[in-house]
């Protein structure tokens, strides 16, 4: 009885030295894990701008060949006009969300772009904005939907963000909280841009033509390029902050109260200081169904992605699997761009803190 005693205690040491030298071994192997996570980390870690930031005016089919020298010329213009603003914001210290929200209502105020003064008509002939903002430090975000009488609708966002308990105002009530907080509120008439409603009578035209489903009508080519010049920013400043804006029109011959993916956060807009900022550009509908911004930031929290890859994962991969198409700009937290698409052109540009600038429309 005793030997065995003896000889069961033997086994139990054994036992347990040979668990702790397993469980030793595994601590070794997380602890290399772990190594090697940290230098693939502290290779990005190496901050490549101190402060950035990206625009964009739309993707679509935008060709060279339908483009005048002079309309070329005056795109090019807007474009740097208002990356320079928000450049100025970063170089002076100033914050991500005000280089955003300055930069947005250069190209908000340009009849060039589909959105403030250049929005595009709905079904009913009325021009109806959507609008969103976040702020990458807090996770607090503000949009706007479907207003008729706020001239710069990234203002309204930002500042439904700031003073209200909400995240997102529609139509009626999104413009008297507009007037109660000293917006400026204009005339639906500012709105109209003889192009925009010519691109209405000219979609309008071929529906009928067409006999349209009103179903299917979002599938057609020609009316779905009907919708693009969207604007967007995102940035980055010398705190670390990361700020994403978008703003938009929508799209030609919206009806039914449509709203795309630009007001939606998650969608249109995300912003997150441990991953990214990104806006979106591009057919709202499947946008909002992939969750675009979101998903690029969740492969970069969740998958370690980088930027570049996370973005070409939906841009390229996701997006036109489902059958849309678009792109993004984005910012990561090491101020790393990336101004991606899957249409023939995107108006963009971005600067970083060297003050290097790039600029583009078409796809190279
Ligand atoms: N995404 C916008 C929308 O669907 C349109 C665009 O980006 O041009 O409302």
């Amino acid at each position: 009885m005793l030997k065995f005693t003896e000889k069961m205690k033997k086994v139990i040491l054994l036992f347990t030295i040979i668990i702790a030298f397993s469980s030793c071994k595994n601590k070794e192997e997380l602890r290399a894990i772990s190594k090697k996570e940290t230098a693939s980390d502290s290779t990005e870690v190496q901050k490549t701008s101190e402060f950035s930031i990206v625009i964009h005016g739309g993707a679509g089919t935008i060709l060279k060949k339908n483009m005048t020298p002079e309309k070329e010329a005056a795109y090019l213009a807007k474009l740097e006009e208002a990356i320079r603003v928000g450049y100025n914001i970063l170089r002076h210290g100033g914050s991500s969300l005000d280089a955003v929200e300055k930069t947005i209502n250069v190209m908000e105020d340009s009849p060039l772009f589909n959105a403030g003064k250049g929005a595009v008509f709905t079904n009913a002939g009325t021009n109806e904005l959507d609008a969103s903002i976040m702020d990458g430090s807090t996770l607090n975000a503000g949009a706007s939907a479907g207003t008729k009488t706020v001239r710069n609708p990234i203002n309204l966002a930002r500042t439904i963000m700031e003073n209200s308990p909400h995240v997102m105002l529609s139509g009626a009530g999104a413009e008297t909280f507009a007037k109660e907080h000293d917006l400026e509120i204009v005339d639906s008439s500012y709105f109209y841009t003889e192009d925009r409603f010519q691109s209405l009578q000219h979609v309008k035209e071929y529906e009928a033509k067409k006999q349209t489903d009103d179903k299917t009508a979002f599938y057609d080519s020609t009316i779905k390029d009907s919708k693009f010049g969207t604007v967007g920013c995102v940035a980055l400043d010398k705190h670390g902050n990361l700020a994403a804006g978008t703003s938009t029109g929508g799209m030609t011959n919206k009806r039914w109260g449509r709203i795309g993916d630009a007001p939606i956060i998650g969608a249109g807009t995300y912003a997150n200081n441990n991953t990214c900022a990104v806006s979106s550009t591009g057919w709202g509908e499947f946008f909002i169904r992939a969750m675009v911004a979101h998903d690029i930031s969740a492969l970069m929290e969740y998958k370690a992605l980088s930027l570049k890859e996370a973005a070409k994962e939906v841009i390229q991969e996701k997006v036109p699997h489902l059958g849309g198409d678009g792109g993004i700009i984005a910012v990561d937290k090491y101020g790393n761009m990336v101004m991606e698409f899957n249409t023939a052109g995107m108006y963009r540009a971005s600067m970083n803190d060297e003050g290097k600038l790039t600029i583009g429309i078409y796809k190279n």
